[in-house]
């Protein structure tokens, strides 16, 4: 059973992040890295913050990571997801991909024991379309 409740709105693939959500359902999180100064970056986007070039690469990483931030949700912001109150949407960051921040729940876990700084690793959850979220439960 996903984290969120059946009629959540999903993802919208575009362009631009395509090959994520591809990598996604096959469950491997990768993230854009670029050839030219290997510098992470996501969301995907064509081109480097950093150096500007266009030259990426898909890097796999294991999924662990801290918790940089974090809110509980009270007020459903969509009605599908009502029955989910009081959840959790974090700010992890990733061990292996410095430059990444990605948003987030951490599942199986009590809103008062989200922290800064908890250590969390990826876990994979389907949702609605045979889609794959990133995830995260506590270390
Ligand atoms: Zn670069």
């Amino acid at each position: 059973m996903s984290y969120l409740p059946k009629g959540t709105p999903v993802p919208q693939p575009t362009p631009d992040d395509q090959a994520y959500w591809d990598f996604c359902a096959r469950r491997e999180l990768r993230f854009q890295r670029c050839k030219a100064c290997g510098r992470f970056r996501h969301p995907p986007m064509p081109a480097c913050f950093n150096c500007g070039s266009m030259e990426t690469e898909w890097a796999q990483v294991p999924g662990t990571g801290t918790v940089f931030s974090y809110t509980i949700v009270h007020h459903a912001a969509h009605p599908a997801v009502k029955p989910a109150v009081p959840y959790n949407i974090v700010v992890v960051h990733l061990d292996e991909a410095d430059d990444v921040r990605i948003v987030s729940n951490v599942i199986d876990v009590a809103p008062e024991d989200i922290a800064v700084g908890l250590r969390v690793t990826l876990a994979w959850d389907e949702i609605e379309g045979g889609m794959f979220l990133p995830r995260f439960r506590k270390a």
